[in-house]
């Protein structure tokens, strides 16, 4: 008879559900418990590029793709160049990544893993169209996005891009040194700039990006992109891979529909940095935080309640929503005026106050205090 009842259910096998799936078959605490994964897409794909910084090495070390010591920020009337250090800005590469996780879940035996797709989760039961399974504890990262757009209280804006790997005819891309943001391209009203991540000489991933509401017709991200490329030597080039991306970045409270034994993880946890939509190395260090609390056997909704980098996304996101051509001189003040080391600091939220203080007074001040007298009354 087909097994029904787990210790814990993992509902959608992306990202955060495959590290928390690995990282609990890990740890020989939970050797005796069973774990279900459900997924509903038959294939995962290399459809996406994460990159994140990161001072040591990680357990991730052997399927990173590319890694750069050097930097580089702009907007139009600021340039600079910078070296990482200590950190290093790191790529994986999906596919390189689900193949890895499936290579170390053939070890586990007490992991099961399903293809279906999951309708339903209450208290201690997940229904598929398939089936229905008992649990101890579910973990969901099944991103529901009505609940966030039903809601005025927090402004939703979107990371939203199309990325695309050339190769160019020249040399014109310096290996060692990434793009971090490019805001020196026409803003158009928005927060707009360009990534750009050398993996050789001849190529790169271009990617268009916006911190903004709505999304762009796909030509419009294509357009920016070739006009991009156009200004550089290439002599010519080719788009060999596309990637596209909508990441939601908010202070809404994903975290208050937890309960006794459900948590949401990933994206739909709200563990996307709000300010930045960063969020692979939040699940990176989320999911092994989650484990060791998991051996406490408190209630979920206990797990990573909001601290005060919250409220400075809250205020920020409010002041970019207000003003959505912003973004680039509020980036341009932080780099302006603190160190990378310290800017990537805070956006790890490993920051002191003193610190945070600092990148406070590198913005218009009046705005955030605008901001934050509406959000008080
Ligand atoms: C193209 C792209 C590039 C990105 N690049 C970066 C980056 O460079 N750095 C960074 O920090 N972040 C990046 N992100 C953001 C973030 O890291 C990723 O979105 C990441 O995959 C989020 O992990 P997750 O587990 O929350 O969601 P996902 O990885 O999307 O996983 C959710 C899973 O749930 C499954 N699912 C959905 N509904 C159901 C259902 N009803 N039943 C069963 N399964 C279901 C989906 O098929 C999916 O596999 C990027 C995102 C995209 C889209």
């Amino acid at each position: 008879m087909r097994k029904s009842h787990f210790d814990y259910i993992i509902c959608g096998g992306g990202a955060s559900g495959l590290l928390l799936a690995f990282r609990i078959c890990n740890d020989p605490f939970f050797k005796n418990k069973s774990i279900l994964l459900i997924e509903k897409e038959h294939e995962k794909l290399n459809d996406r590029t994460w990159c994140f910084w990161e001072s040591k090495e990680g357990d991730l070390e052997e399927i990173i793709h590319k890694s750069w010591n050097q930097s580089f920020f702009a907007s139009k009337d600021f340039h600079l160049d910078f070296n990482l250090s200590p950190y290093k800005y790191k790529m994986i590469r999906s596919l390189d990544f689900y193949k890895f996780i499936q290579q170390h879940f053939r070890k586990f035996n007490q992991l099961t893993q399903v293809k279906d797709e999951v309708i339903k989760i209450e208290s201690n039961k997940v229904t598929t169209l398939a089936s229905e399974y008992n649990t101890d504890f579910i973990f969901s990262s099944i991103l529901d996005p009505k609940k966030l757009l039903q809601q005025k209280k927090y402004p939703v804006l979107q990371q939203h891009f199309i990325g695309q790997i050339i190769e160019t005819k020249n040399n014109c891309f310096d290996p060692d040194r990434i793009e971090f943001m490019n805001f020196d391209i026409p803003q158009k009203g928005n927060t707009r700039f360009m990534y750009v991540l050398p993996l050789s000489k001849n190529k790169a991933l271009l990617e268009y990006t916006l911190f903004s509401e709505d999304l762009l017709a796909r030509q419009e991200y294509v357009d920016e992109i070739t006009a991009f490329a156009k200004d550089l030597p290439t002599g010519g080039f080719k788009v060999v891979e596309e990637e596209q991306g909508n990441i939601p970045m908010t202070c809404f409270r994903f975290d208050l529909s937890n309960t006794e034994n459900i948590l949401h993880i990933g994206t739909a946890g709200g563990w996307t940095k709000p300010s930045t939509g960063y969020t692979f190395q939040r699940i990176n260090s989320k999911t092994k935080f989650l484990v060791e609390f998991l051996k406490s056997t408190r209630p979920l909704k206990q797990f990573g309640r909001k601290n005060r980098f919250w409220f400075y996304d809250l205020l920020f996101l409010d002041v970019l929503h207000e003003d959505n051509a912003n973004g680039a001189d509020l980036f341009k003040r932080m780099f302006q005026k603190n160190s990378p080391e310290v800017i990537f600091k805070f956006l790890d939220e490993k920051s002191n106050y003193w610190q945070e203080f600092q990148i406070m007074r590198s913005f218009n001040v009046g705005q955030f205090v605008k901001a934050l007298f509406r959000r008080i009354f």
